[in-house]
């Protein structure tokens, strides 16, 4: 594991600097909605900030660089996936023999597709993370999300403060180091785009959101930034729940909620088996995949980003069935080691493997949101008890990556004074596409965020609870 020394900053800092930056950082983050609502608290009335590093993390520049020049190829190649149905269907034919989420899911894709797609275009919103392990252009792709992708706003706020932070105390001649981040605006326009693709003048934007959001300063960024860049959209929130009874479709299958038709349905949840509590929520994602709405994702796009897929896509030849020769060079580079666990000889060698060394592996379930996957003993805990079970194929493997560790503080809300501990930061890199099965609209690269965590937790997410909002320092 590589360990940097920074280039202007010493370790531990000066107690009496340390407290005053924080102080300023923190008021930046309270009055500019860098906030978070109280997971404990039954109230919507409070925020607290979100836990965040003081200082914007050192990243490879090379690395970064690449980063965004993949995204574009990374968005077409999730699009390609979710329009061919041979490639998506050999993928997950197993999975859905035993993950019945997955089933679930692929059984609304199977029942859209046998009618006939009403809505052939699909806004496609993602945010493709990587690791760097040091400071060469070398990075590797954690995973690619193609549904709730966050922080696109939370991470304009903190790159802004960041750059608040080094100007505050005296590093003015370092600001260009932290990259311009236009992820909400470029978000927004993607968005826009499938609005005005839509084209129904008074037609909505439907968010559909958790029962209570913690991230409610990410997801009322994009509302209100909708508004900034086109006043006349009208955009609604509901849950799941209430979409149970409130939405419609017409004869010729637009998709009406509270008197407004939908143009376009914009995804924050649906991405786990707690968002769909009864059949009832199965029947509301079905009437939304079977409407004239555009929706990100649409249910082929959404299962394009399972893991399985991913590690699908990692096989010699894969990449060629989507992408051009220079686009699939570009997408291999950012790859590590993927194996299937199907039940074959290919699968029982990779059970094999992770059984013998356990440390160098992650194993991954077909879930999303963080804190579902298995590391070092308990990989061989958990193979052990079903290597021989179907229910195996259910995971996928992936070889740990190890990034390169910093010197950081962590400032929590309620915790008063800073922590110093050692990060790695999570490189998150957003992009949008709109197209059908035949046609791309746009496709665009638009922004990023970087999320850290001290290195002693395994999984980082902030709502989950380890992680933090930071920002990338470009060396
Ligand atoms: P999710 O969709 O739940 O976010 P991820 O694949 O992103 O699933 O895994 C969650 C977290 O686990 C990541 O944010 C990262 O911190 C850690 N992680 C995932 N894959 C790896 C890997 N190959 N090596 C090291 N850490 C990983
Ligand atoms: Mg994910
Ligand atoms: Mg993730």
């Amino acid at each position: 594991m590589a360990e940097y020394s920074h280039p202007f900053l010493k370790f531990p800092m000066n107690e009496k600097e340390l407290e005053e930056l924080a102080q300023n950082e923190r008021d930046y983050l309270l009055l500019h909605g860098g906030s978070l609502r109280l997971r404990e608290s039954k109230s919507n009335d409070e925020v607290r900030f979100a836990p965040f590093f003081l200082f914007p993390s050192l990243f490879p520049e090379r690395g970064f660089r690449r980063a965004l020049l993949v995204q574009t190829a990374m968005n077409k190649l999730m699009m390609g996936v979710a329009y061919d149905r041979q490639f998506l269907t050999h993928c997950l034919k197993n999975t859905i023999e035993v993950d019945d989420f997955t089933a679930g899911l692929f059984k609304i894709y199977t029942a859209v597709m046998d009618e006939g797609l009403t809505q052939p275009i699909t806004l496609g919103l993602l945010r493709v993370d990587y690791f760097a392990c040091d400071l060469s252009d070398t990075i590797y792709q954690v995973e690619a999300n193609v549904i709730a992708s966050g922080w696109s706003g939370m991470s304009v706020v903190s790159t802004d403060m960041h750059r608040y932070g080094l100007t505050e105390m005296g590093h003015l001649d370092k600001l260009d180091q932290i990259p311009v981040n236009t992820s909400l605006s470029g978000i927004a326009e993607g968005m826009i785009h499938a609005w005005d693709k839509y084209n129904v003048e008074g037609a909505a934007i439907l968010f559909v959101v958790e029962e209570r959001t913690i991230n409610i300063c990410d997801q009322r960024f994009h509302e209100f930034q909708i508004y900034k860049q086109r006043p006349g959209i009208k955009v609604l929130r509901r849950t799941h729940g209430e979409l149970v009874t409130k939405a419609t479709l017409t004869s010729d299958r637009r998709l009406m909620v509270d008197g407004y038709e939908i143009a376009l349905v914009y995804y924050r949840m649906g991405y786990s088996p707690d968002h769909y509590p009864t059949d009832k929520e199965w029947s509301v994602r079905l009437l939304i995949e079977r409407s004239k709405a555009i929706k990100s994702p649409s249910i082929q796009l959404h299962l394009s980003g399972t893991k399985k897929v991913q590690q699908e896509l990692s096989r010699p030849g894969a990449l060629e069935r989507f992408l051009n020769e220079e686009e699939v060079k570009l997408c291999r580079s950012v790859f590590t080691g993927l194996y299937s666990l199907d039940m074959n000889e290919e699968g029982d060698a990779a059970v094999k493997m992770a059984i013998a060394n356990p440390e160098r592996f992650v194993l991954k379930p077909q879930r999303e949101g963080g804190g579902n996957n298995v590391y070092g003993l308990e990989i061989a805990k958990t193979l052990s008890a079903i290597k021989n079970s179907p229910e195996r194929t259910g995971y996928i493997l992936m070889d740990l990556i190890e990034p390169h560790v910093q010197p950081n503080y962590l400032l929590r809300a309620g915790q008063g004074k800073p922590q110093l501990v050692q990060a790695v930061g999570e490189l998150g890199i957003f992009g949008y596409i709109l197209s059908d099965a035949n046609q791309t609209y746009c496709n665009e690269c638009c922004g990023f965020t970087l999320r850290s965590k001290p290195s002693t937790v395994l999984e980082g997410g902030v709502i989950g609870g380890s992680g933090a909002m930071d920002s990338p320092f470009l060396v």
